[in-house]
């Protein structure tokens, strides 16, 4: 049994007038109305406790939204409990009927619950109307729809031998709970974290970002109205340091599927690697972290191109996307008609809250990102010429956390500011020698230890053949006259190695395989 091949979740527009811009404009007038009481989801339970923590809309930081329910360690352990007590059943159910459970909670999200999971995207974590519907909407949609693809044709792939035996592959999931930590900035990565080794007969433990807890607890009644049986997946809201603790000491951890910082990625390695020996089975370690994306324009490249793509790739959601573009490498031949070009576009780019629907840009997260973003602007303007300010620069949170989309220049293509993830609407540019552009490469393939995403552009073909071989490992999704955000679950399989992650594809086959444990039976007749 098959699923097909879905076609990807259609984008609404949201166009001055259409039905759906008013629908959208209702529900987030609704959600606004209340404040609201977050409870964690264990055993299929609302659980509450005596702790709160209040979320606040990051673009106006006088409203409340409301308050979750902060989890201690007495909860980490019931959401682990509440799932090892599902797993036997969970395991054993039918791949067909796991999978239609997902498959309907992709139908309820594209129909009944898009406006309401849209309008809490753009509330807590600051996105504009086509920022949220690409994120909550449509890729969110597509992770469900493909994944269960994949993985049926997984499942229905087997080795045939005609030796006169048998040989089958039986796909288990793994012994144990799976950890699922889950970033702000995508709340369709919030809800694939968990569902993809869920889909796979797995249960888990799920944390998200506290930026993210209210459109991750929608979706997490969405799945439960879907048919979640209770257990399999179980919301809770900890600190960091706490869920470390508690599920990396256990004995049945078994994976963790992360997406956020190098900086805690890396611990959390640590942390699983001192306690290896306390395992029934190596856990699976699958993350996506962080990285500073480049965009490399040749001497032959489309200045108008390059420069729809760089405000693009690094202004959309506030830069805040892992793949945005944080680094330019502009051709000397290029320089004053792509700079002037992109100093003019910015000037056009509206900043404000989330309501009005024809701001491009919003807030940045919180104030700890808007701090940081504002002390490298300030470091700029105090470099005494290494690096200057051409657009932007300005940051103001009266209202909330708003930092202008700014582009710094670099005369030193390892100014810092060319090298640090800084998370945010900021870009570095480095004006190079025309005639130095293979020399160049180098510089962009060793100023970053990550490599996510990147993207090349010219019109001469053997360049775009030589710059895509000499960026082999500088960026596991790479574009070619495009910008290097906006990947599409089903086309551009999305992931990066180095300081970027493991690589394991996020929206594929191979990411699925990494929640499956393979059982070889062999037959002989
Ligand atoms: N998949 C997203 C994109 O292609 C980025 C994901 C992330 O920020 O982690 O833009």
């Amino acid at each position: 049994f098959h699923y097909h091949q879905p076609v990807n979740e259609p984008v609404l527009s949201y166009a001055p007038g259409s039905r759906e811009r008013k629908a959208l404009q209702e529900a987030l007038k609704t959600l606004k109305s209340k404040t609201h009481d977050i409870p964690m989801y264990i055993g299929g339970q609302e659980v509450r406790s005596n702790k709160t923590f209040t979320l606040r809309a990051p673009h106006e930081t006088a409203h409340e939204i409301g308050q979750f329910h902060v989890s201690d360690r007495s909860h980490i352990n019931q959401a682990i409990e509440a799932a090892l007590a599902a797993r036997e059943r969970w395991a054993n159910t039918s791949w067909e009927h796991r999978a239609s459970i997902f498959m309907k909670a992709a139908e309820l999200l594209a129909t009944k619950y898009r406006f309401v999971m849209n309008a809490a995207t753009m509330l807590g974590q600051s996105k504009n109307a086509f920022q949220a519907e690409i994120d909550s909407a449509c890729e969110l949609i597509d992770f469900l729809r493909f994944n269960v693809h994949f993985l049926s044709n997984i499942y229905s792939e087997q080795p045939i031998s005609p030796q006169g035996f048998n040989n089958r592959i039986e796909y288990r999931p793994l012994e144990g709970f799976v950890v699922a930590i889950t970033p702000f900035n995508f709340t369709a990565i919030g809800g694939n974290l968990p569902t993809a080794p869920a889909m796979c007969g797995n249960v888990v433990v799920w944390k998200p970002a506290n930026t993210q807890v209210l459109a991750a607890s929608i979706f997490m009644q969405i799945l439960i109205e879907a048919g979640l049986p209770a257990g399999v997946i179980n919301l809770i809201y900890p600190s960091g340091s706490e869920i470390g603790d508690v599920c990396f000491n256990h004995a049945d951890f078994s994976g963790i599927h992360f997406t956020g910082s190098t900086g805690v990625f890396q611990q959390i390695w640590s942390t699983i690697g001192a306690n290896i020996g306390k395992y029934k089975t190596y856990p699976r370690i699958v993350g996506e972290t962080g990285g500073k994306d480049f965009v490399f324009a040749h001497p032959t490249a489309n200045a108008d191109a390059v420069v729809a793509n760089l405000v693009r790739g690094a202004f959309e959601y506030q830069g805040q996307k892992c793949s945005a573009a944080s680094r330019a490498y502009i051709p000397s031949n290029l320089a004053e008609e792509i700079k002037s070009k992109l100093i003019a576009e910015i000037k056009t780019l509206k900043m404000g809250p989330v309501d009005d629907f024809t701001n491009f840009v919003n807030a940045v997260i919180d104030e700890k990102s808007f701090d940081k973003l504002a002390s490298y602007i300030d470091n700029v303007k105090n470099s005494n010429g290494a690096a200057k300010i051409i657009a932007g620069g300005g940051y103001d949170k009266s209202k909330g956390w708003f930092i202008e989309p700014t582009v710094i220049e670099a005369s030193d293509p390892k100014y810092v500011t060319m090298c640090e993830e800084l998370f945010g609407p900021v870009l570095s540019l480095h004006v190079y020698e025309a005639d130095q552009w293979e020399a160049t490469l180098k510089v962009v393939d060793e100023t970053s230890p990550y490599a996510l995403t990147g993207a090349i552009f010219a019109q001469d073909r053997y360049a775009l053949e030589a710059m895509t071989q000499k960026l082999t490992n500088a960026a596991g999704n790479f574009y070619i006259n495009d910008k290097p955000t906006g990947a599409v679950v089903g086309q551009q399989p999305f992931g990066g190695a180095r300081a970027s992650g493991t690589n394991d594809k996020a929206g594929a086959p191979l990411n699925l395989y990494r929640w499956l444990s393979f059982r070889t039976i062999k037959e002989t007749y």
